[in-house]
């Protein structure tokens, strides 16, 4: 990976390797979310796709994740603009809008666990999707965004 890359170049401008390094790891854009079309507005809950590992908030199948969760999104530097509800905080978010990457971040703090002892990451609140009955969602709503 090249020096500082994150503040070097654009999100088209990565590498592969560059780009899976810019990912904080929060897994934060792996939590549900359902559009209401009637409002526009997203509700994400505190469910996690059924494919994250809620302790690491790591995928826990990433190569072949599209095998079992085949609506998982490939984040591309397009999607990154698209997606408002991404966080604040995501690595990628912060690189679009031409702002520094945090100082916990893995790049610059080469500690993978400071997200999590920040609070950032869905560790310690998410749930897995396979432990909640769909019927109980609603109850699982940690924010509503408006979208566009
Ligand atoms: S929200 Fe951004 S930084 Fe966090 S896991 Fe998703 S892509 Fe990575
Ligand atoms: S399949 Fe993996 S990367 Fe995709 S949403 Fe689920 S946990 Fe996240």
């Amino acid at each position: 990976m090249r020096e500082r890359f994150w503040e070097k170049y654009t999100l088209e401008e990565l590498t592969d390797d560059e780009w899976e390094a810019l990912c904080d790891g929060c897994g934060q854009c792996c939590l549900l979310k359902f559009h209401d079309d009637d409002t526009n507005e997203l509700a994400v809950l505190n469910v996690a796709c059924r494919l994250l590992d809620t302790h690491s908030c790591q995928c826990s199948d990433y190569e072949n994740r599209f095998d079992t969760v085949p609506d998982c999104t490939q984040l591309t530097p397009a999607l990154v603009r698209e997606f408002n509800w991404l966080p604040a905080t995501c690595g990628y978010r912060r690189v679009a809008e031409g702002r520094k990457l945090a100082g916990w971040h893995p790049l610059l703090s080469n500690d993978a666990e400071r997200v999590h002892r920040k609070g950032i990451s869905v560790r310690g609140f998410a749930v897995s999707e396979l432990d909640v009955p769909e019927r109980d969602y609603d109850e699982h709503i940690i924010a509503v965004l408006p979208i566009g």
